[in-house]
């Protein structure tokens, strides 16, 4: 006679989901100087056939809520009916973020520049620090969900870690239109996972503060993907074509000015072709910025009045 293996239970700040369970719970971070207590919210599926937990997590950058969106939508939809494994949700990881329209917590700093962190840290430190406790030892890997920072468009795009297979797997399955391999950041959540085996792909799309449709559909087409290439879901979702990036570069601002891009994110470029203009605002002078080789556009910066260096394109081949 055949036993299938059960699934383990995931216990999460003391509350338990067992196999076949789905529950919201939540982690207490602090309180608001009102007294208000600041907990993050965290949706568990607990399929019954064993297989793998994975993470799917938006909000590390308060500001950047295409990924709360997308992950809300896919909550509401009931997308999230897996079949063996478990999905741990955090929508919004940094709720002072995002109850402030901010990336960081009030003090300024980035919780993604504050991992793993400590029990008596900033405040920064300390929501990294419940976070690594309390989520990372109960997942075997997952998906980070952002958008550009500042007013940085990202063209929906995949980011692994260069030697980490199964990261590299992550992105592959999820299938955005763009997908490269990209440094750890040092404090960084993809960091302090990766150095407790805990592969992270990260998917960038749109900019912060603002919905963007295309970017939120193809984030819930990547993640349902993702689901169905580790055989928790049983429906194949619709495919998307995926470009490999082996090589990219920013384009910088030549002189402090005002910002016209001529091409939109997302298209390919030839060498040599106008990608955009920054033009002095009394209508004497403009410099040009060209292609620097033939390949694709997949960041532009939708600020309007730029400084000199400041990162207009993003690049890649
Ligand atoms: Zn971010």
């Amino acid at each position: 006679m055949h036993f299938e293996e059960e699934n383990r239970t995931i216990t999460i700040n003391g509350d338990s989901v067992a196999p076949g369970q789905n529950k919201l719970l939540r982690i207490e971070i602090a309180r608001l100087p009102t007294g208000t207590l600041i907990d993050i919210p965290v949706h568990v599926f607990n399929a019954k056939k064993k297989g793998p937990t994975v993470l799917l997590q938006a909000g590390l950058h308060g500001d950047e809520i295409n990924g709360v969106e997308t992950l809300r939508r896919m909550l509401e939809n009931g997308d999230l009916s897996i079949s063996k494994g478990a999905v741990i949700v955090v929508p919004i990881l940094n709720v002072f973020g995002f109850i402030h329209f901010s990336r960081d917590v009030p003090d300024g700093k980035d919780v993604n520049r504050s991992f793993p962190g400590t029990k008596t840290g900033s405040l920064a430190s300390r929501i990294a620090y419940h976070y690594t406790q309390e989520i990372l030892p109960q997942i075997d890997f997952g998906l980070d969900l952002h958008t550009g920072g500042g007013q940085r468009h990202n063209f929906p795009q995949m980011r692994y870690t260069e030697g980490d297979e199964m990261s590299l797997k992550l992105a592959m399955l999820f299938n955005a239109p763009f997908a490269f391999a990209s440094n750890l950041i040092s404090g960084s959540f993809r960091k302090a996972a990766h150095k407790l085996g805990k592969p992270i792909a990260v998917y960038e799309a749109g900019e912060s503060m603002r919905f963007d449709e295309s970017a939120i559909e193809i984030g819930i087409k990547g993640v349902k993907n993702v689901l169905f290439g580790l055989g928790m879901l049983l429906d194949k979702p619709e495919q998307i074509p995926s470009i490999s990036l082996e090589y990219r570069k920013w384009l910088r601002a030549p002189r402090a000015g005002m910002f016209i891009p001529e091409i939109k994110n997302g298209k390919r470029m030839k060498k040599g072709q106008l990608l955009g203009m920054v033009t002095d605002t009394y209508a004497k002078k403009h410099k040009k910025i060209k292609a620097p080789f033939d390949g694709h556009i997949i960041c532009i910066n939708h600020q309007a009045v730029v400084n000199q260096g400041d990162a207009l394109f993003h690049v890649g081949r």
